[in-house]
């Protein structure tokens, strides 16, 4: 941990008092104690609470939640396998439903759609993002596996707190899952500190 002067320079900031600091990690250590973070040089150097430090840019942080990186709250991790697909290049969003995930979904099995949320939630890691939630809805008849629980062995594998936006299983109608869509947080890797 650094002294208190050799902080004290431009490159430091603090974000200071903030509701809670979520980690993304499991369970009690889902929230860290304090409610202050001190930056250096791109760097977590100190958490707690804490006081500025001379020269020091101070960010007001109260009713705020700090996250360890953007949240995603819209996301269709399945798709990552779905790009470019002919048939689906310049099309609208009808058109493309049709021809792209809504004519394939009923191929993917539990691997594929593995593959398909690594390279999705690999994506988002590189840009950032530490937090997901995913408009999960590959439902189909027959259905051998749950793919919400291959979404969320996922994530885990790249350490990304998930959740999933579910909705009904999905007919081939176009309009009518659109209609039916629920946007409701149906699951959470990690418990909901109190
Ligand atoms: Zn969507």
């Amino acid at each position: 941990m650094h002294q208190r002067s050799e902080l004290a320079n431009g490159n430091s900031v603090l974000i200071r008092g903030a509701v809670a600091i979520m980690t993304g990690l499991p369970g009690e250590r889902a929230r860290a104690a304090g409610a202050d973070i001190r930056v250096q040089d791109s760097r977590i150097r100190e958490i707690g609470h804490l006081t500025p430090n001379d020269g020091e840019r101070v960010i007001d942080a109260r009713d705020c939640v700090i996250y360890p990186g953007w949240v995603n709250t819209h996301h269709h991790l399945m798709q990552g396998l779905l790009k470019g697909v002919p048939e689906g290049l310049n099309a609208g969003l009808l058109r493309w439903l049709q021809a792209v995930p809504f004519r394939y979904r009923m191929r993917f099995t539990s691997e594929l759609l593995e593959t398909a949320a690594l390279l999705s939630l690999s994506e988002l890691v590189l840009g950032g993002c530490t937090t997901v939630a995913d408009f999960h809805n590959l439902y189909f008849p027959g259905m051998t596996y749950d793919g919400a629980a291959t979404l969320f062995a996922a994530a885990e594998r790249l350490g990304v707190r998930p959740a999933t936006a579910t909705r009904r299983p999905a007919s081939r109608s176009v309009v009518e899952p659109r209609r039916r869509m629920r946007c409701g947080l149906k699951r959470c890797a990690t418990p909901s500190p109190t």
